[in-house]
């Protein structure tokens, strides 16, 4: 039995996650000590005869859960970044427990009636009012409602949505790591970089191979296939990746998600349909911004049709560019990162090699520290000897103006092996109040760029930068937040449709003279990017802008028409889907065996599912809330105190739209979004 701390370093809750002696055997006992400590405190709370108040109630409650949240917190993500059998095995192990708690918890009759007697009462606190508001809503959407039967098939299909959903995700995983390509010949890498270079070389020496390895890491990949000359490697590199856990391509059926796909979608629709929805995207968009489904359809039906004529003249340049200039005839889908590149190159004199010098990690990491002292007044400092799960990892603490510390994160921005893909924050704690004290809210920020090689720093490109900023924008959101209610607290309660306003936002300092100088330094002399770079930096900001757009908005119909049309799908027919959507808002046709639907975890193993068009959404905010920035000055602080107080402070203890209206004084405009993408009529 490892239920007590010493024992078990999961269950220590004083301080950090003791990640250098957190070993896959503690999770199962931590997980089982901790959901029976909760199970036993909930039925002593709903004992109490002499009536439920917030602080008998809800508090001690919170408290438990947060309690859970901090033991589930380090193993979800060692899952994510540190995959291995054993841990993988624990972290299954303990879904279907976790998944028939909260169950449990959600339809725990008992809980709804002390909340409908706790909503009944007079309370001056807004933030306490939606926090119960917000709960009942919950309550209705975990099935309190339900019957017996009713009840217990919800229960059954949250477990094995958790499985599947987890399946998902592991197939791509091993998927990605499941494929390499060795290299002899210097010149079949011929175009490529020295970073990519250094990656595909470190690749193969811990392989033990003679030359390169290529990998289907995100750094690796996009050096491939933006800047790799040989057409026939860029081919076999795209149909790899573009067929990832699927039934085409180099691994066909290994790793096949088809089953999995219709599974979850099926499994979500009739969970939908329980709780008395048309459609899953109608359940959905219950806890959203926008309400009704065709509201998303419309918007983006219509930035599309503002983007499609804009993206046809981007692609017949593309395509007379690549015909005349790069001898490409028939434009395969393999060729439009490259040709693109070199189009920009072409037109821009720009290139990512040109810029990468210019953003090594140490100065790109201290300059966004310096533009968040700026906007926000924050020091962010990194705390030695804290316990990590990687070498790479650093953690930090952010204090503010008065010097109090507000929050920490740990760092992990490079791609490695057993790491999942892409680039994302998670909270490790919440801020609650913990007897006199406030618990200090905690972030994980997650990326995968470009590893440094052999005593140089990383450098990074332009677009790493930016992803960069998004997460750290999302981290701010999570850090900075006054709520002491953990379930409103930083994203916590915020509509999924206006998380990404944080992040988005920060976007934009990535484009500004004056914070670009504070971010950029060239890696052998520290100057900063010339004006004539950034000026030709800024121009190309718009390059394929309308293409950009309608591929966001392709993967954004997909996702939402896939849960609102398709009840029980096959997979023939999620792809059917897939193609007739792109039929309608893709210029270049990908080849029939593309499979990127197969990959796309944000919807079938993330939270984005019917909410990728979020995305979208909050640009709309995002660009219209820079616009602020923009009449004021970029770094203009006073304009910054106001988003930190009226946006990141509130998390999500009122409505995005009454956030973004005390920030801005008005409702969002949809054309700065417009603007910002040169679409403007
Ligand atoms: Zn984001």
């Amino acid at each position: 039995m490892a239920g007590a701390a010493e024992e078990n370093p999961l269950l220590a809750f004083d301080g950090l996650p003791p990640f250098d002696r957190i070993r896959p055997e503690h999770v199962e006992p931590a997980i089982d000590a901790v959901l029976a400590d909760a199970r036993a405190s909930l039925a002593r709370l709903l004992e109490q005869s002499d009536g439920y108040t917030w602080d008998n109630l809800v508090a001690p409650l919170d408290a438990q859960l947060d309690r859970l949240a901090r033991v589930w917190a380090p193993v979800r993500h060692l899952h994510a970044v540190a995959s291995g059998e054993a841990i993988r095995a624990a972290y299954n192990a303990c879904l279907p427990r976790l998944s028939r708690f909260h169950t449990e918890l959600g339809q725990n009759r008992a809980l709804f009636a002390a909340y409908q007697r706790l909503a009944e009462q007079a309370t001056s606190d807004p933030v306490r009012r939606k926090a119960i508001d917000d709960a009942l809503r919950d309550f209705r959407l975990s099935g309190v409602d339900l019957d017996d039967a009713g009840r217990a098939r919800f229960a059954a299909i949250e477990t094995e949505l958790a499985e599947y959903q987890s399946r998902f995700e592991e197939n791509v995983l091993d998927a990605t790591h499941g494929w390499t390509r060795p290299v002899l010949r210097d010149d079949e890498l011929s175009g490529l970089g020295p970073e990519a270079r250094g990656m595909a070389r470190a690749a193969a020496q811990r392989a033990g191979r003679d030359g390169w390895l290529l990998t289907l890491q995100f750094p690796v990949y996009h050096a491939v296939m933006t800047s790799a000359d040989d057409r026939a490697l860029r081919r076999e590199m795209y149909e790899a990746w573009t067929t990832r856990a699927s039934d085409r391509g180099p691994n066909a059926g290994r790793w096949d998600n088809g089953s999995t796909m219709e599974r979850i979608v099926t499994l979500r629709q009739e969970k939908a349909r329980l709780l008395g929805y048309d459609h899953y995207a109608e359940l959905a968009l219950a806890t959203r911004m926008v309400h009704r489904p065709e509201q998303v359809l419309g918007f983006l039906n219509d930035l599309a049709g503002r983007a499609l004529p804009a993206a046809r003249a981007e692609v017949e340049e593309l395509k007379s560019f690549a015909a005349e200039r790069l001898g490409l005839d028939a434009l395969e889908s393999w060729d439009v990162a490259y040709a693109a590149e070199k189009l920009k190159q072409a037109r821009f004199s720009i290139s990512e090699q040109m810029l990468k010098p210019y953003f090594p990690a140490p100065r790109v990491i201290d300059g966004l520290f310096r533009v968040v002292e700026r906007l926000y007044g924050l020091r962010v400092e990194p705390v030695p000897d804290v316990q990590v799960w990687h070498s790479d990892v650093t953690y930090y603490r952010v204090l503010d103006t008065a010097g109090e510390a507000r929050g920490g994160f740990y760092l992990d921005l490079y791609a490695r092996p057993d790491k999942r893909g892409g680039a994302w924050m998670d909270e490790c704690i919440t801020r609650m109040p913990r007897g006199n004290d406030i618990q200090l809210p905690v972030a994980f920020l997650t990326c995968n760029l470009s590893p440094p090689l052999e005593g140089r720093p990383a450098l990074f490109t332009h677009d790493e930068v930016l992803t960069l900023f998004h997460e750290f924008g999302h981290g701010l959101h999570h850090m900075l937040t006054r709520v002491d209610v953990p379930s409103l607290a930083g994203i916590n309660g915020v509509e999924w449709d206006a998380v990404e306003l944080p992040s988005q936002l920060m976007e934009n300092w990535c484009w500004e003279r004056e914070s670009l100088d504070l971010i950029s330094g060239h890696v052998d002399t520290g100057e900063p990017l010339p004006d004539d770079l950034l000026a030709r930096l800024r121009e190309s900001r718009r390059f394929h802008a309308a293409l950009g757009m309608l591929r966001q908005i392709e993967f954004s119909l997909f996702d939402f028409r896939l849960h609102m049309e398709m009840q029980e799908p096959g997979i023939r027919e999620i792809q059917s889907l897939l193609d007739e959507v792109r039929d309608s808002v893709t210029l270049i046709p990908p080849p029939s065996f593309n499979r990127f639907a197969h990959g796309f975890t944000h919807i079938f193993a993330g939270g984005y599912a019917a909410g990728y068009y979020s995305y979208k959404w909050a640009e709309v905010l995002s660009a219209d809330a820079f616009g602020a920035f923009e009449q004021a000055g970029v770094l203009d602080r006073s304009t910054g105190e106001a988003f930190l107080h009226e946006v990141l402070e509130r998390g999500g203890s009122r409505a995005a739209i009454e956030s973004f209206r005390a920030f801005r004084g008005r409702d969002p405009d949809p054309a700065a979004l417009l603007r910002q993408a040169g679409l403007a009529a």
